[in-house]
C-alpha cells in the first residue's frame, strides 16, 4: 500500500505552495472534525488536544498563504487528503465508529502527520529552488514534531479493549 504521497515534482513555486496549502487546510479541517467527534463522545481532554492541533495547522496554513501571496495558487489542482492508517480502501473517514476511540483518532492523526512530514521532506530533498527547499524543510521538521507529540498522547490513550467494535485487528503503531 502507498501510505505517503508520491514524491512531488513542482514546475513552479506556485505549484508547491498550492500543494502545501492543501495539506495544511486539510489538517486543520480534520483536526476540527476530530475535536467535534471527541466532544460528542465526551472526551474533552482529547477534544482540547485536537483543537490545539487545528490551530497550529491553521497557523501553517496562514503562513503558507502569506508566502504564496502573488503566486496564483487558487486555480492549481491539489493532490492531498487524509487517509486512514489501513490505506485508502480500508477506512471511510466518515465512518464514525472508527473515530469513537481517542486512540484511533490519534492513530489517524499520526498517520497523516507522518504523510505530511514525508511529503515536505521529499520536497526539501528534491526541489531545485533553494527557497522552496528551505521552507519545505521547516515544514517537514514541524510535521515530524507533530508526529512525536501524537506518539506521546498515544501513550496516554492506549487501544480500547478487545471487541470495542467489530474490527478484529485494529491498526497499531509502535516504535
Ligand atoms: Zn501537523
Amino acid at each position: 500500500m502507498t501510505d505517503h504521497p508520491e514524491v512531488p515534482t513542482f514546475s513552479t513555486a506556485a505549484d508547491f505552495f498550492a500543494q502545501a496549502l492543501a495539506i495544511e487546510v486539510e489538517a486543520s479541517e480534520r483536526y476540527t472534525m476530530l475535536a467535534d467527534t471527541m466532544e460528542v463522545h465526551n472526551n474533552r481532554e482529547v477534544a482540547e488536544i485536537f483543537r490545539k492541533m487545528a490551530h497550529i495547522e491553521s497557523l501553517h496554513r496562514d503562513e503558507i498563504a502569506r508566502r504564496a501571496e502573488g503566486a496564483n495558487v487558487g486555480d492549481l489542482p491539489v493532490r492531498f487528503s487524509w487517509l486512514g492508517p489501513d490505506g485508502p480502501e480500508a477506512t471511510d473517514l466518515h465512518d464514525t465508529h472508527y473515530l469513537m476511540s481517542a486512540h484511533h483518532a490519534l492513530l489517524l492523526a499520526r498517520h497523516n502527520e507522518q504523510r505530511a512530514a514525508a511529503y515536505f521532506a521529499a520536497i526539501a530533498a528534491t526541489s531545485s529552488d533553494p527557497d522552496i527547499r528551505a521552507f519545505a524543510q521547516e515544514m517537514a521538521d514541524d510535521e515530524a514534531e507533530h508526529v512525536k507529540w501524537v506518539d506521546e498522547w498515544l501513550k496516554k490513550f492506549p487501544p480500547p479493549p478487545e471487541g470495542w467494535h467489530e474490527d478484529p485487528d485494529p491498526p497499531v503503531f509502535s516504535d
